[in-house]
């Protein structure tokens, strides 16, 4: 076996790419590209089930999610900060660009409005990408942020993210993040993908996600949120333990705010399901008065 074969099992593509254009991955941009059209292609499907979608795509690369993504939508906005994969992507796409069906947006994806670009978008609307690992909690939060601006998200992941998206209470992968993504979204894994699918490889197997927002889902109220992570700070307390000084409330208004959602203060937080904090953080906002 030669070296490239060794380094990327589909030479042709993306280390071919990046050495034609005189470029290195960057390893602190999260740079591992794709590296099997067909992996894409499917990507691309499960993003865009139905033709003429629209997606808003956080870190394009080189642009092997975003080709498979213009041939089935409408239109596609493309965000990359590395100036230099920018470029390629211009020439790339230099025709897609001519027409107004793809916009590339060079910016840092953490500078920019999620919820304003995909609402000056046409529906149905996607957020998607194969996202940098290091920015993958940050952008999964701005997700649950955009839940009622899009149809779907889908995001490559790695595995264990999208196990801790997806798990059930009372599993180990349940935790705050789950609790989360599962106010807002009905998250499934779609397929795994094996760590050789990427240039260069990284030390993980990865998954895709796709995120469906649920139709009763409501903004996360402040309470909720503080209810969720004080309950996964401390997992290894009981909630009575973890909850104190939530809120302010005293120990009485807890056990009475605990009594009126049926929620166990004996138990712990990992036992929980999205219904109960709901109903914990409604109860607790009864008590002090009303507002969100
Ligand atoms: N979509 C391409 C693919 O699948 O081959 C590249 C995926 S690579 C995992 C992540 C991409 O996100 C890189 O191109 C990287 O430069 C870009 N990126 C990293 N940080 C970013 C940020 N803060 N804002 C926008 N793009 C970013």
């Amino acid at each position: 076996m030669n070296a490239d074969a060794r380094d990327d099992p589909h030479p042709s593509s993306a280390k071919a790419q990046l050495a034609r254009h005189g470029l290195l991955p960057k390893r602190s941009l999260g740079q591992n590209f794709l590296a099997d059209a067909g992996l894409c292609n499917k990507i691309a499907t499960v993003a865009c089930p139905v033709l003429q979608g629209n997606v808003l795509e956080i870190g394009a690369g080189m642009g092997a999610l975003t080709a498979p993504l213009l041939a089935r939508c409408n239109k596609v906005v493309a965000v990359e900060t590395d100036p230099d994969l920018s470029r390629v992507l211009e020439e790339r796409f230099a025709a897609e660009r001519a027409t107004g069906q793809l916009t590339l947006i060079q910016a840092d994806v953490r500078e920019l409005d999620l919820p304003a670009l995909l609402g000056a978008m046409d529906q149905p609307r996607t957020l998607a990408g194969n996202l940098p690992y290091n920015l993958s909690g940050l952008l999964l939060r701005r997700a649950v942020d955009a839940g009622s601006s899009v149809e779907r998200c889908v995001f490559l992941l790695q595995l264990e993210v999208v196990e801790r998206l997806c798990a059930a209470p009372d599993t180990a992968s349940y935790g705050a993040l789950s609790v989360f993504a599962q106010a807002v979204y009905a998250p499934k894994r779609a397929f795994i993908v094996k760590r050789g699918a990427f240039y260069p490889q990284p030390g993980v197997d990865s998954a895709v996600v796709s995120l469906e927002p649920l139709p009763s889902a409501a903004p996360l109220s402040d309470e909720f949120s503080l209810f969720v992570r004080a309950a996964f700070e401390k997992r290894r307390k009981t909630l009575r333990n973890a909850w104190r000084g939530v809120l302010g409330l005293t120990l009485e208004q807890l056990e009475h705010v605990a009594k009126e959602s049926n929620v166990d203060l004996g138990a712990r937080g990992e036992t929980l399901g999205v219904a109960d904090f709901q109903r914990v953080a409604a109860s607790a906002r009864g008590l002090r008065g009303g507002g969100r």
